[in-house]
């Protein structure tokens, strides 16, 4: 039968994919940028960009309207070369303006990460930019996680350049706490869904405190996602959680917005020890 919702979802998704082709030498991509804060002190220790697009007619898109297609079209290593270059640029802008030293962290799609150019790329990028391999990290979700031979050459390329690599999204897909073992990678991002839970139910608590034990036990960073209230920030200080990246901090900003942000403590939280027991309080600094 003909159902003309359909044929509009059908024309908006090939509209969608046409728009996406020209998108980038049209200059529609933007990054915005979500810092990452170290919770003892209220520094932010890194940023991540996200991808926005100024569509024409539907204005900013959101990634999830757009990275699904960009894969399905085969655009998604122009894209992902594209963001890469992009925020490296911009990390050396804020460095010889003088803001603070951090990180800087970039969402690689297993495509793009299955990609052999990818590392070659990367050396280049940074040679061209200038920024240093050791500022950046880039984040590959659970999915390319496999023990397989070329993953894993892939996951060492890349760190001999001097770069770190992130699992993102960690908890929600394939992974094991065992497949940590054979994985060379520097850092855990947990997932938003462990954030929202782990106040809700004591299991997801308890788990979560097991894979950050894990997770310091074998030498990787751990920072959560997807931080909204205080209660949140001191219920992962209190498991050993030292990094944290969320709305209670700042959402994802515009290049300009960051650069103030960067010069900014923003809240911290506070371990008192002094009447022997350890009372967790919250300090708003900055
Ligand atoms: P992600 O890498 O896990 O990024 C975190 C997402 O959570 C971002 O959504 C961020 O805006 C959002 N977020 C951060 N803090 C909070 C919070 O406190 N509460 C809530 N509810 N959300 C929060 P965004 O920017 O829409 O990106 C969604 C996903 O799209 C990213 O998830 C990443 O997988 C993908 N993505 C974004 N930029 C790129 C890119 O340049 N390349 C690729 N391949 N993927 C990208
Ligand atoms: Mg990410
Ligand atoms: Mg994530």
């Amino acid at each position: 039968f003909y159902q003309p919702a359909l044929t509009a979802l059908a024309e908006n998704r090939l509209r969608i994919e046409q728009d996406l082709r020209l998108a980038i030498e049209r200059n529609q991509f933007e990054l915005h940028y979500q810092p990452q804060v170290e919770l003892k002190t209220g520094f932010m220790v890194g940023v991540e960009a996200l991808i926005r697009w100024h569509h024409p007619e539907q204005g900013l898109l959101a990634p999830d309207k757009f990275i699904h297609v960009a894969e399905r079209i085969g655009l998604i290593k122009q894209l992902g070369d594209w963001v890469l270059e992009t925020a490296c640029r911009q990390a050396v802008v804020w460095q010889k303006m003088g803001l603070p030293r951090f990180q800087m962290a970039v969402n690689i799609s297993p495509t793009h990460f299955q990609d052999p150019a990818l590392a070659t790329t990367v050396v280049r990028i940074l040679a061209e930019t200038g920024w240093k391999a050791t500022d950046l990290e880039l984040e590959v979700t659970e999915s390319v996680v496999q023990t397989t031979g070329d993953n894993i050459d892939m996951f060492n390329d890349l760190r001999a350049i001097g770069l770190k690599i992130a699992i993102d999204d960690f908890g929600t897909g394939y992974s094991s706490l065992a497949s940590l073992k054979y994985l060379p990678i520097d850092c855990l991002k947990i997932d938003r869904l462990f954030v929202t839970d782990m106040l809700n139910d004591p299991d997801s608590s308890i788990i979560l405190g097991a894979i950050v034990n894990v997770a310091h036990s074998l030498g990787h960073e751990v920072i959560a996602e997807g931080v909204e209230t205080m209660d949140q920030a001191v219920a992962l200080y209190g498991i050993g959680c030292e990094t944290v990246q969320g709305y209670l901090f700042s959402r994802p900003v515009t290049a300009e917005k960051l650069s103030g942000l960067a010069q900014q403590n923003f809240k911290s939280v506070n371990v008192d020890n002094s009447k022997g027991f350890t009372a967790l309080s919250v300090l708003k600094s900055g």
